[in-house]
């Protein structure tokens, strides 16, 4: 009887060579590890060679270089890529030729990273403040409308803070309130029209209405403007 060294090599998937030899003392006469060779042959120029094999009648799986496939009856063969296949399929680790363990650290997949959140895309946003067309006269009860959307849906903003600005010559606004959109994205905001004079200024005069909307993590500041004509 010989005694062969059955040399297994397996490239893991971190590229280490793992070889592992042993000792088999129930090797197959010569003539019969040809046969292995010109089979191995036929399945190299196929181009493919699966690493592992077992026997439908066992419960092992082995190195294709093991001796133990060699005694597997052709009908019984069956091969598997992968040594998770082998162990999937409820197969065991031939002692003899120590296949490659599918538990083994380098079968284990590398942990896949969490998805990189990406940050949210700012929505825009468009203000619309709406006021009387018509002039106005120093104590007339005035209700301005706003209404905080965004533009493509015209879906109103709820619950967003809205900074309300006067401006008595277009150029420089002074903050005079603050109030929140309703359910809708909307504010209404009544006025009395002030007399310009307590300003320095005379009538008639052009007021200045501003909504300021400064934004937030979803969405983009927007303002709207509207003025209002007031005569003696
Ligand atoms: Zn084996």
């Amino acid at each position: 009887m010989l005694s062969l060294l059955t040399i297994c090599i397996l490239l893991s998937i971190s590229g280490v060579v793992n070889i592992v030899g042993t000792v088999d003392s129930h090797a197959q006469p010569v003539g019969q590890i040809k046969s292995i060779d010109s089979d191995k042959e036929k399945t190299a120029k196929a181009g493919y060679e699966p690493p592992f094999a077992a026997s439908k009648k066992s419960d092992k799986y082995h190195c294709r270089s093991c001796l133990e496939v060699n005694k597997i009856k052709p009908a019984n063969l069956i091969w598997f890529n992968s040594a998770c296949d082998a162990q999937a399929a409820g197969y065991t680790p031939c002692s003899k030729c120590n296949p490659l363990d599918c538990s083994s650290p380098s079968l284990t997949p590398a942990p896949v990273p969490a998805p990189t959140t990406t940050p949210a895309t700012l929505i825009s946003t468009i203000l619309l403040i709406q006021g009387p067309k018509n002039a106005v006269h120093v104590g007339d009860r005035v209700t301005l409308i706003g209404t905080l959307a965004r533009p493509e849906m015209m879906d109103g903003i709820a619950g967003a803070l809205i900074t309300v600005k006067l401006s008595l010559d277009g150029k420089n606004w002074v903050t005079i309130d603050n109030k929140n959109t309703d359910g809708n994205g909307s504010i209404r905001y009544t006025i009395t029209v002030p007399d310009p004079q307590s300003y320095g200024q005379k009538l008639p005069v052009v007021l200045g209405y501003k909504f300021s909307y400064d934004g937030n993590d979803t969405y983009l500041a927007s303002e709207g403007v509207c003025t209002i004509k007031v005569v003696s």
